[in-house]
């Protein structure tokens, strides 16, 4: 029997890397968008043609009722829900503390983390309903161990909170047998740093990576479906840093 997994932010980068390799993987899927139609349209066919059963589920994590009408579209399309890959997630403008202002702060924890506290949240419940345990997946980031700044220390400080929360989740619910990992990716070529205003800001600080190169979309998917899979059966309550060394 496939396996399913809800990708949430899978219309672009690291959630969209991710669907197409889940989907060659052997998992049927459920892929949240916010706004980029056509970018989930074309990792739907993709994951299509590699032989998935897909439903596209818009909504914006940060609504409440977005959440509840995207696992109404999950319960109906797949009888049970295996894995979650809670990625969804924004950067804002460069930007000191001093300059913070509490609409910024308010729309970056609402989505980064109160988003996939809840997100997470629903597909444990659905996990501990059908008693077969899971796996969830949180993308977090380096930058919660590094705290960024100088440019965006509240993405830092949101990103830390879904460190914890990696955790804390993970105790509650090991004895279900539900995995919880993160992934702290690095520097990663995708688009996130262009919406932060920044297009070249991966290229720019690769310097300061290790491995003096940045990462791709697709090695963080690979680090992903690797703690989604059985692979990993006694790793939980653990951050994976996919970052070359940095
Ligand atoms: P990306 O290319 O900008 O993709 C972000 C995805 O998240 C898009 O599919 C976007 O959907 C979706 N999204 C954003 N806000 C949303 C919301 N409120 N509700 C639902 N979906 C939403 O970014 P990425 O680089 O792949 O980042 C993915 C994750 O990796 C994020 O959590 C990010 O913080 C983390 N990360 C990235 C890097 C990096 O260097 N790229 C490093 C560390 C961590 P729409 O476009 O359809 O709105």
């Amino acid at each position: 029997m496939r396996k399913t997994l809800l990708i949430t932010g899978a219309s672009a980068g690291i959630g969209a890397a991710t669907a197409r390799l889940a989907a060659e993987r052997g998992y049927d899927l459920a892929l949240n968008y916010r706004s980029d139609h056509a970018g989930a349209s074309a990792v739907t066919e993709a994951a299509q043609a590699a032989g998935a059963q897909v439903v596209l589920c818009q909504g914006d994590v940060a609504e409440p009722d977005d959440i509840a009408r995207i696992y109404a579209q999950v319960d109906e399309a797949f009888p049970r829900l295996d894995g979650l890959v809670n990625n969804a997630g924004i950067v804002d403008m460069t930007a000191k503390v001093t300059n913070l202002t509490h609409d910024r702060l308010r729309r970056m924890f609402d989505i980064n983390v109160i988003g996939a506290i809840l997100v997470a949240k629903e597909a444990v419940l659905r996990m501990q309903a059908h008693g077969n345990g899971g796996s969830i997946v949180n993308i977090s980031s380096a930058a919660a161990r590094l705290g960024s700044a100088n440019q965006y220390v509240d993405y830092a400080a949101s990103k830390a909170a879904i460190d914890i929360f990696t955790k804390g989740l993970s105790d509650e619910v090991a004895a279900d047998n539900i995995r919880v990992n993160a992934i702290r990716p690095g520097l990663i070529e995708t688009d996130i740093h262009a919406k932060g205003g920044e297009p070249g800001r991966a290229k720019r600080l690769s310097h300061m990576v290790p491995m003096k190169r940045t990462g791709s979309a697709q090695e963080v998917a690979d680090a992903v479906l690797y703690l989604l899979s059985d692979q990993a059966s006694y790793v939980t309550g653990t951050c994976l840093d996919v970052s070359g060394g940095r």
